[in-house]
């Protein structure tokens, strides 16, 4: 098995050198354990949390051990009375080739005729997280104005297709040309963040939504909540679901200068962890799956190839590359 470690916990933005790929020979199975050979493998902003070696709300990685994330595979061994060779499974055994895991850890990919690698991104852990912080954290209701910052990726570019759905009017923050472009041909209103003050995206943010934001879904933080503050409708909601802005800070950023704004708006932000409501997971496929397979909603992927391009499908989130989902594909 090859695999990936963290050789020291990164200040700033992780430097390449920082991940080392080492190989073992795998023991034999043991009782209830499988083996997987992976196919895919998902890169997200949250990993680099686990990078700094402080526990928040999920483990640190152990410098010098297989690091971990999403992975979709096929199992190759079994000592699983319910799980066979051939069998496609997902699990957390990612950042490396061939997971030997716990046969109770991995889960049988379900049946909705769609790509197998949609389930690390739209029908995966990002989908749910879309659909969680807009209905169950946001509470959005049809005719609600919505911003959406890195409106264009896994999580954001499900959350502006579900609040377009409900019958809202909505805004989508993101970088590159193409990303607006892609936006605009899902009806939604793209607004620039690059080389503006907050004064100056909050200004395009009024242009796109002339009736303030009812609903704010927050990936960004730093001038996106800033500018989304000051847009802010009375009773507005505002789920706070990532704030990349910040992961690579060496001190932390001021919080905004306008954040009584909420005062002045009655308005209301809300933090939350997707796994904290993974119970709502099957409801969320039996919403949203079909709408996929049906080509109801649409969703992107951006597609590295090989292990040895792991680091760096994970470095390029900091950088805006990509559309949709970040994923890593395994030769077979
Ligand atoms: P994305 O696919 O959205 O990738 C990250 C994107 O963020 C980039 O493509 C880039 O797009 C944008 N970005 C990066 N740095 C900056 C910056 N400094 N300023 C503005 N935009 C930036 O990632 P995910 O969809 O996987 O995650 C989105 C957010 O959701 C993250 O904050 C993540 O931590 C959070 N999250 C939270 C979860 C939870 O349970 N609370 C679960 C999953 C994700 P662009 O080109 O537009 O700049």
């Amino acid at each position: 098995s090859r695999f990936y470690t963290l050789t020291d916990h990164p200040t700033g933005l992780p430097k390449r050198e920082l991940f080392s790929l080492e190989s073992q020979e795998l023991p034999d199975l043991d009782e209830g354990e499988v083996r997987i050979r992976n196919h895919w493998l998902s890169v997200d902003p949250y990993m680099r949390g686990r990078m700094s070696g402080v526990h928040t709300y999920v483990a640190p990685f152990q410098l010098g051990k297989p690091m971990e994330g999403g992975a979709i595979g096929e199992v190759i061994a079994s000592n699983h009375p319910n799980l066979k060779v051939g069998d496609k499974v997902s699990h957390m055994g990612g950042w490396r080739d061939i997971a030997q895991l716990p046969g109770d850890s991995v889960t049988a990919l379900p049946d909705h005729n769609v790509p197998d690698q949609a389930y690390l991104g739209v029908l995966g852990m990002p989908g749910m997280t879309a659909w969680t912080g807009l209905n169950l954290i946001a509470e959005c209701k049809p005719g609600d104005n919505v911003l959406v910052s890195a409106a264009s990726g896994a999580v954001g570019s499900l959350v502006v297709q579900l609040a377009k759905a409900k019958g809202c009017h909505v805004v989508g923050i993101a970088g590159a040309a193409h990303k607006l472009a892609w936006l605009e041909s899902l009806g939604v209103e793209p607004v620039s963040y690059r080389d503006r003050s907050a004064q100056e995206l909050s200004d395009a943010i009024k242009l796109a939504s002339p009736n303030g934001i009812d609903v704010y879904f927050e990936n960004v933080g730093g001038i996106c909540l800033e500018a989304a503050l000051s847009q802010l409708n009375e009773g507005a909601r505002i789920a706070v679901c990532g704030m990349i802005d910040g992961y690579n800070a060496e001190t932390p950023a001021p919080g905004p200068s306008n954040l009584s704004q909420l005062v002045a708006r009655k308005a209301k932000m809300q933090g939350f962890i997707v796994a904290d409501h993974w119970a709502s997971y099957g409801y969320f496929l039996n919403e949203v799956a079909p709408q996929v397979a049906d080509g109801k909603l649409d969703y992107k992927e951006t597609i590295k190839e090989g292990l040895e391009s792991t680091p760096d499908a994970f470095l390029a989130l900091f950088e805006g590359g990509n559309t949709g989902k970040m994923l890593v594909k395994l030769s077979d």
